[in-house]
């Protein structure tokens, strides 16, 4: 019931926007592959369910305040890209078609898709080299700078790899920049690439695509449905309630 006595409309106001994002969003076709940004995650079970695009548990559909930290950290990329090309960078975000920098392979099955690629500008770096963008809170950016990108984030750091890998861009360091959505500071790092997790990534890819081909469940992450890991993931309730050697759908 609304309160006309009040000014402070915050909960119906943000229950507004957040039913018109949730629909919105809902009406976004699903990603039918494995994203590289997410072959870094620990649970491979998890990996096949975004695979399939399995519904997620009631309640952990992504709510509005969530999408809209997504779309803040389009606009920071936006953002970041604009201040590299100020200070001297040949930022390319797009290709020659118009199109986002990015890759596919297995059929189409595996893809990834670059915020960028700097052609040219300082003398201090060298090109081409890919550039990698997250806007981030201050608990990681603190942590970005105390153990840099593959101790802190190796979910970053693996997606960094393959598109080297797979773009051709691994002869030089990739700059990975993030920018602190508090305070807008900004880290960077150039990350040398390294092939070792590149290749284990995409052995991982093989084995999840084949794991669903052949309609098998990957091993869950942990033992316990509190773990972590597992109380973060949208498929919680239906990962535990299945048997334990479960046909995938
Ligand atoms: S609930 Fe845990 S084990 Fe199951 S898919 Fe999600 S992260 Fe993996």
């Amino acid at each position: 019931m609304l309160d006309f006595n009040t000014h402070d409309v915050s909960e119906h106001l943000g229950r507004l926007v957040d039913a018109a994002m949730e629909r919105e969003a809902a009406t976004l076709p699903p990603r039918a592959y494995l994203g590289a940004s997410s072959l870094g995650e620990d649970c491979g079970r998890r990996l096949q369910f975004q695979y399939f695009d399995a519904p997620k548990d009631i309640g952990r559909h992504f709510p509005g305040r969530l999408l809209r930290v997504f779309a803040r950290g389009h606009r920071v990329e936006d953002w970041m890209a604009d201040w590299l090309r100020l200070a001297g960078f040949d930022l390319r975000t797009r290709d020659d078609r118009g199109e986002q920098f990015g890759f596919a392979t297995a059929d189409g099955r595996m893809r990834g898709h670059a915020d960028g690629v700097i052609v040219g500008g300082p003398d201090s770096f060298h090109y081409p080299m890919l550039w990698e963008n997250k806007a981030v809170g201050t608990k990681t950016f603190r942590e970005l700078q105390k153990k840099r990108l593959a101790a802190s984030r190796p979910v970053y750091a693996t997606q960094i790899a393959l598109y080297q890998a797979y773009l051709g861009l691994h002869g030089h360091p990739a700059l990975f920049t993030a920018i602190c959505a508090d305070d807008m500071a900004i880290y960077a790092e150039r990350v040398v690439f390294d092939r070792g997790l590149a290749q284990r990534a995409s052995d991982r890819a093989v084995e999840i695509l084949r794991a669903c081909d052949a309609a098998e469940l990957l091993p869950r992450v942990a033992t316990t449905p509190t773990h972590q890991t597992c109380r973060q993931c949208p498929w919680q309730d239906r990962c535990w309630s299945l048997p334990l050697s479960p046909k995938l759908h």
